[in-house]
Parts: structure tokens; sequence; C-alpha cells
């Protein structure tokens, strides 16, 4: 099974990808963390992406189309991918669909997580406290936000349109949204 979690930033997509890999034996692609991981290694791509990031704008499609392909061509992943910031616009998206032909294989749910702008100010500044990423100030914040509203949301209906999408409280607690989520997976698979 492969699986696109969607939601604004501070929707909880990384804690909810966690505990779905743990529990249903996947592997988490996180797009935001292979991004960071570049940042902190100082590397030539790290140093091309952190001022984009931490502008709150989207990184170039053809930086992470690379990285997922990695994850995608390897038969370890195969069927088994959680994918946790990616696509985050529709060439993405259809960038995607071909990437996941070639190999083989199909998405078979898509998750969103809503939650209001309001909770997500609240929770950002919670985890600036605990993770200090550099992205996590309330003007980026808002950013983020925005750039998830006008490119994201699009993808969204992308996939509802294909019967995909299952849209799932994010303001809930998170113990909540995991029984939630599980019930759906465990719907899916029968
Ligand atoms: P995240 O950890 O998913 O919140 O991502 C943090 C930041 O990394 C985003 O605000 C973007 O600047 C960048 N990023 C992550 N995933 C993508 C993607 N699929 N396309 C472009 N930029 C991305």
């Amino acid at each position: 099974m492969n699986l696109v979690i969607f939601g604004p930033p501070g929707a909880g997509k990384g804690t909810q990808s966690k505990f779905v890999v743990k529990k249903y034996n996947l592997f988490q692609l996180s797009t935001g963390e292979l991004l960071r991981t570049e940042i902190n290694k100082k590397s030539k791509l790290g140093n091309e992406i952190s001022s984009i990031i931490n502008s709150g704008k989207l990184v170039s499609d053809d930086i992470v189309s690379n990285l997922i392909e990695k994850f995608v061509s390897e038969e370890k992943f195969k069927n088994k991918l959680i994918f946790d910031g990616y696509p985050r616009n529709i060439s993405q998206a259809k960038n995607l669909d071909i990437l996941l032909k070639k190999y083989n294989q199909k998405i078979d749910l898509v998750l969103k997580l809503s939650v209001s702008l309001e909770i997500i100010k609240r929770r950002i500044s919670e985890r600036l406290a605990q993770e200090s990423r550099a992205d996590d100030n309330e003007e980026t914040v808002i950013t983020r936000y925005r750039t998830y509203e006008k490119s994201t949301e699009p993808v969204i209906e992308y996939y509802k349109r294909s019967n995909l999408l299952k849209v799932v409280n994010g303001e809930a607690g998170i113990s909540e949204i995991n029984t939630e989520i599980s019930r759906i997976i465990d719907t899916i698979k029968g």
C-alpha cells in the first residue's frame, strides 16, 4: 500500500506518518526532512535550498523529484511508502503518477488532515520551542500556509476526482487521529 498524507504546516503530517509507518510496516518519505538533512550537511544542494525553505516557498520540482525517485525505484520500498510533503503542486502530482507507473506501483489512499490557521499558529509556536526549525516563525508559517492553500489544495482536488481522498479532522487529539487513520487504512486493506 502506498499512501499520501496532506495537511498545512503543523497539521501533524510527520507525527501521523510515523505512527502509520510503525503500525503498518511502511516507510516514511518526507521531502521536508530530506531537504533539512541536506541543509544540515551543508552540501551544495543544502546551501542552495536553505533560503527558499526559510522563506516558506517551495523548492524546485526537479530537486524534490530527484529525491523521491531514489525511494520509488528501490525494491525494498515497493508499495510501502507514505509520501509526507510530496506532491505539493499539480506538476509534482503528475510526476508522481508517472514515476509510480514506471515502477509498477500506484497510490492506494490519500489522507488530508484539515486544520485551521488559528490552530496552526498555536501548534507551530509550541513546535518552535521543541525543535527550533528555522522556518517555524510566525511570518514564515503564514507564507507556508498560503503556499499550501495556493499550490497544494488544488492537488487535493486532483485526488478527490480519482476517489482516493479521505479527510480527517486534524484538530482532534493525536490518539483520536491515530484511531481514525487506522480505521480508514483497515477499511482499504479489507
Ligand atoms: P515540511 O517539512 O513538509 O513542512 O517542508 C518544509 C519545507 O520544505 C517546505 O516549506 C518547502 O520549502 C520544502 N519542501 C518540502 N517538500 C517539498 C516539495 N514536495 N516541493 C517543494 N518544496 C518542498
